[in-house]
């Protein structure tokens, strides 16, 4: 199912996300040898329609063949283009694959024959050593570009804030990229807002080139003002039963119209979600990373304006009405400043 290769095929990099499948026939991994060992570990396409990772090594390695004379990468590289089936549709996945980043080792889904590539490729890797690894995204609505990590060590905080000062540290969903490989070497996960915007691409671009070039990671703390560090700690979701909607009177909860303008903002205790119809209690389920009812240590109820109790920051908050019942309203975070004083 996995193809390696040690080469770049021809006009490879000439190709859009969409075109991939045709000439690589499905996931691939490219090794392209530099300068420094070991390589560089770099995923993207984990979800077919976020085509900022692909853009991004596209203009990267195109920059170390000035004039299509090639020059040697400062460092090794090992490229994992995953779900390019999904990709020549423009879909997150296709129905009867998996999210191809919830198979990674440590997943709690049912295994696929996905699974099983997933944990040959971390065996390769770990194999052949990997320096860091890297796995890009896109995300919807609004949000800023940040970077996430699921280990609380100094080098993988050093390479999240390459990025970006905002660093999100999860460990939910299992299953992902980045679980997976921080067992083997520092590793984040990029999210580099909506897919295909130039700005993402190029901050993406810069990044990879920043990792190539450089020779150790530090394990010195990183300075509190060139981090802020974010710790998802719940998902709200809205019951089945309750209607909810924008801008309209007939529904249990009215959500106020200009809510994905919350995300990455922290918002002070006593901000206003929205209104609810009478009787209907918090309207809203907050859950906690073990699975958890958490609802009243977040909202509260004041007349009919359901408000935070605590201040928190949220993200992945969306209008997308399909988006909120298949997944969630948003996932709520908190500082986690605290924790990085106990690694001094
Ligand atoms: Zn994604």
């Amino acid at each position: 199912m996995l193809t390696e290769i040690d080469y770049l095929p021809d006009g490879l990099l000439e190709l859009e996300a969409t075109q991939l499948e045709e000439v690589l026939g499905g996931p691939t991994l490219i090794h392209l040898s530099g300068r420094r060992e070991p390589a560089l570990f770099v995923s993207v396409l984990m979800h077919g329609n976020e085509t900022t990772g692909w853009d991004a090594v596209r203009q990267l390695l195109k920059g170390y063949m000035p004039g299509g004379v090639e020059r040697e990468l400062p460092r090794s590289l090992s490229l994992f283009v995953g779900n390019i089936k999904a990709a020549a549709f423009g879909l997150r996945h296709l129905d009867g694959q998996p999210d191809y980043n919830r198979v990674w080792p440590g997943s709690d889904l049912a295994e696929t024959p996905e699974h099983l590539m997933m944990t040959r490729l971390v065996e390769t890797m770990r194999r052949r050593g990997v320096f860091a690894s890297v796995d890009v995204h896109n995300n919807t609505g609004l949000n800023p570009l940040y970077a996430c990590v699921n280990l609380l060590d100094n080098r993988f905080f050093h390479l999240a804030t390459m990025f970006s000062r905002t660093v999100v540290y999860f460990i939910r969903p299992c299953g992902v990229q980045s679980m997976a490989m921080a067992n083997i070497c520092p590793a984040v996960t990029l999210e580099c807002g909506k897919s295909g915007e130039a700005y993402g691409i190029e901050r993406a671009r810069d990044y990879l080139d920043a990792c190539l070039h450089l020779s150790e990671h530090p394990v010195h703390p990183v300075a509190n003002h060139d981090i802020e560090l974010f710790h998802t700690v719940a998902i709200v979701k809205v019951p089945d039963q309750i209607s909810f909607g924008h801008c309209v009177s007939d529904v249990d909860i009215r959500l106020a119209d200009d809510l994905d303008h919350f995300n990455f903002r922290e918002l002070p205790r006593g901000t206003v979600l929205g209104c609810l119809r009478p009787d209907i209690g918090l309207g809203l389920e907050v859950t906690n990373e073990h699975g958890k009812d958490v609802s009243e240590r977040y909202l509260e109820l004041e007349g009919n304006e359901i408000k935070l109790r605590v201040p928190v920051m949220p993200s992945m908050l969306t209008l997308d009405h399909r988006i909120v019942r298949q997944d969630c309203l948003c996932y709520l975070m908190e500082r986690y400043d605290d924790h990085l004083k106990l690694l001094d």
